[in-house]
């Protein structure tokens, strides 16, 4: 899986994700479960990992997810994103920590 899209609403990313759905992209929103494991595994009450975010099953087309998106959100999607040191993962911007490792985000 491949995160594609943060959104701070549920909303958001719901509609998001009938996006890719549409276009036939296998894709799921995680959140209460990630925000389980921020808080007992890394320690910490409040993490971005706890705003919505729509992973695509298929790491394959996360890139034509993440275009499909842009189309639909312009500037709104998260297109900074940044590559983990440590796993070599790519993130959205608003990731402080590595989704995949939980590795701090580079300065
Ligand atoms: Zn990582």
């Amino acid at each position: 899986m491949k995160p594609v899209f943060v959104g701070t609403d549920s909303t958001r990313v719901g509609f998001a994700k009938n996006i890719l759905e549409s276009a036939g992209i296998a894709c799921f929103v995680q959140n209460e479960n990630t925000r389980t494991l921020g808080m007992s595994v890394l320690g910490f009450s409040q993490t971005p990992l706890n705003d919505p975010v729509l992973c695509v099953v298929d790491e394959e087309r996360a890139e034509e997810a993440g275009n499909l998106l842009r189309e639909h959100f312009g500037t709104a999607v998260d297109a900074g994103e940044w590559l983990c040191a440590a796993c070599k993962e790519s993130n959205p911007a608003s990731f402080d920590l590595c989704w995949n490792c939980q590795a701090a985000k580079p300065e």
